[in-house]
């Protein structure tokens, strides 16, 4: 067997030991959200140097929601700086929920940027002069990191704006501290339009090789984001991008991730991979079902969390270059 089909065979494995899983619920406090298809299944794993595997329902668009939220915060720090960046957001866990109305109550700032307090105040950062701008930037850089044209779900963007008064509040509490500006409809248009990407399993899991790449994409080897700060956002990623489940996914996977409400989950191996999963059924965290079964049991046989004692770094391209 020739170590890439191994790696095909793990996916495949592992997909049909969560194709009958049915728990969870698809989200519905989005209206338009509640219309995906609860038991759709993909995933993806791209390497860094750019070979992808799949299986199932791999090509099925959804939007990325939450999954926005690193690569947002990359832009911020790109354009900002990492110290204003810092002013206006925390980088601790909270260990409460993704969409709690809660400040750190020294600084007022939101705990981290991984939940909708700390995202908020960054689109409030990346946001442009008109919302046009603002939103082209956040695809510009979407793309390159896809390596493709992608769109927006105006329906999940419209039923989001026309619902999302809890993160409506949050941002009013936070121009009550001065963390974000006045603009504030602009700031929750700039991050309702992020979380309404459209993308597939391949797009994350391109997004997330890009990451592990240095922030080079490693099909089209376009620098999409400044190596400087990939590392700040992989850090953050690794302690609060699983909310309230960050500290046990730490420890039982070990990989920094992101999850989303529209059931789309990623994960980074550093310098080695991406692997991206879409299943939208969610636990009561909001976080994907069989995302969070497939995260672990391929880091469980591939060996890939970040302190397992065969991971030495650059073992997994090893393994894949003795091909
Ligand atoms: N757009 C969603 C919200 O703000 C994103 C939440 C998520 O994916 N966890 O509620």
């Amino acid at each position: 067997m020739t170590t890439t089909s191994h790696i095909q065979d793990a996916l495949q494995t592992v997909y049909e030991k969560y194709k009958d899983v049915h728990d969870g619920e698809v989200a519905t406090y989005i209206p338009e959200l509640a219309k995906a298809k609860p038991d759709d299944f993909g995933i993806c794993l791209a390497t860094v140097d750019g070979q992808v595997f799949s299986v199932g329902d791999w090509q099925q668009e959804f939007t990325i929601q939450s999954i926005c939220k690193p690569f947002a915060f990359l832009m911020a720090l790109e354009e900002c700086g990492r110290e204003a960046v810092l002013q206006k957001v925390c980088v601790e866990p909270s260990g409460d929920a993704f969409n709690s109305i809660e400040l750190e109550p020294k600084t007022m700032r939101p705990f981290n940027p991984m939940i909708n307090a700390g995202a908020i105040a960054i689109a409030s950062m990346i946001k442009k002069s008109s919302r046009e701008e603002g939103v082209q930037a956040y695809v510009d850089k979407m793309q390159m990191a896809a390596g493709r044209t992608l769109d927006f779900d105006d329906a999940v963007l419209a039923s989001e704006t026309a619902t999302g008064n809890r993160n409506r509040a949050i941002a009013y509490l936070m121009l009550n501290f001065g963390i974000i500006d006045a603009a504030v409809d602009h700031a929750l248009h700039q991050y309702f339009s992020q979380c309404s990407l459209l993308v597939n399993c391949a797009d994350l899991a391109m997004m997330a090789a890009t990451l592990a790449n240095m922030g080079i994409n490693p099909v089209t080897r376009n620098q999409v984001f400044e190596l400087e700060y990939v590392k700040d956002v992989l850090a953050v990623m690794f302690t609060c991008g699983l909310y309230d489940y960050a500290g046990e996914w730490a420890y039982r996977v070990g990989l920094p991730a992101k999850s989303g409400v529209g059931g789309g989950i990623i994960a980074v191996v550093n310098r080695q991979l991406g692997i991206a999963v879409y299943s939208p059924r969610l636990d009561p965290k909001g976080n994907s079902v069989r995302g969070i079964g497939v995260c672990k049991e391929l880091a469980l046989h591939l060996g890939l969390h970040a302190f397992e004692f065969t991971n030495v770094g650059s073992s997994f391209m090893q393994w894949l270059s003795a091909d």
